[in-house]
């Protein structure tokens, strides 16, 4: 297995990265929040196979985190990171402070379109504004010829997609499926968060999800899927619905008579933490 490096500062990273792009070495990167499981390991898979270099951020992001939101209580454990990161083929592992990453408080702000106005938008205010902040800082800092984003959180992705064709970013974004757990649950580091019993329950949202995907197979409209997905989530988890919303994907808008794609979206509520899974549909037509 190749050696890992760690790093701290922007400076080092360019430092090194600058060497290997001067020798044409194409770099692959994965950004994260750490806490690492298969679903991020699978990004990392990708990138190993498509790129000479591939670099990890570790990085929870206090841009993107609201007043009360769980920023402290974000699951951290750096030293298990840097194994996992290791075993899974990552060659540069890049772990900032947020001190590092913001030395000025302010500046400028990116202000996402339309696409961050649904779900998560809607429920985490100027939640996309911080995520767009430090995924352009990481591209700038990286500049990566492929960058790696998950469809479990598919609206962030669907919002880099076009931050990346409207500002003409250099790095190529590439979607990697959702890994689950045997029994369906999306992995997420914020799963350790659920009780027991919680995450006994917490495959119903994946099996509600996927009933979505049959409904709009029958053809029923978005708002009656919608209430079925919800009822379905609530009638077998404790967990409470922050949102279950049908929408045309990657554009997230309630027009779906144009698109290929839709998406059955949602956020629960368990006791201390919450949860999102999605299910994307190809319509036949
Ligand atoms: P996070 O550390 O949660 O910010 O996630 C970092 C990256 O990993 C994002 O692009 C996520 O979409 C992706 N990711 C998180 N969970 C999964 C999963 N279960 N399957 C695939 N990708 C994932």
């Amino acid at each position: 297995m190749a050696e890992l490096t760690i790093i701290h500062t922007i400076q080092e990273l360019q430092t090194l990265l600058g060497r290997n792009q001067r020798q044409g070495k194409t770099v692959g990167f994965v950004p994260t929040m750490g806490f690492l499981h298969e679903g991020h390991l699978s990004l990392v898979e990708q990138a190993r196979q498509q790129n000479d270099i591939v670099v990890m951020s570790i990085f929870v992001n206090p841009a993107q985190f609201g007043p009360g939101e769980d920023f402290e209580a974000y699951p951290r454990d750096a030293q298990r990171d840097a194994g996992l990161a290791h075993d899974a083929g990552v060659d540069i592992l890049f772990m900032p402070t947020p001190e590092e990453m913001y030395p000025q408080e302010g500046g400028i702000r990116i202000l996402p379109g339309s696409q961050a106005t649904e779900l998560c938008g809607a429920s985490r205010p100027g939640h996309f504004d911080g995520v767009l902040k430090v995924v352009l800082k990481l591209f700038n800092i990286v500049d990566p010829d492929r960058s790696y984003f998950g469809l479990k959180d598919a609206q962030q992705l669907a919002i880099i997609e076009t931050f990346v064709r409207d500002f003409n970013l250099r790095t190529k974004i590439v979607r990697v499926p959702t890994v689950r757990e045997q029994d369906g649950l999306a992995k997420s580091s914020r799963n350790v968060h659920l009780t027991e019993a919680e995450r006994q329950e917490a495959p119903a949202i994946q099996r509600a999800l996927q009933k979505g995907a049959l409904l709009v197979a029958e053809g029923l409209s978005a708002g009656e899927i919608e209430q079925q997905v919800a009822e379905a989530i609530v009638t077998n988890s404790t967990g409470s619905i922050d949102y279950v919303s049908l929408l045309a994907y990657p554009a997230l808008t309630k027009e779906i008579d144009q698109t290929n794609e839709v998406i059955v979206a949602c956020a629960v509520k368990f006791s201390k933490t919450r949860l999102i899974d999605n299910i994307i549909i190809p319509l036949k037509g």
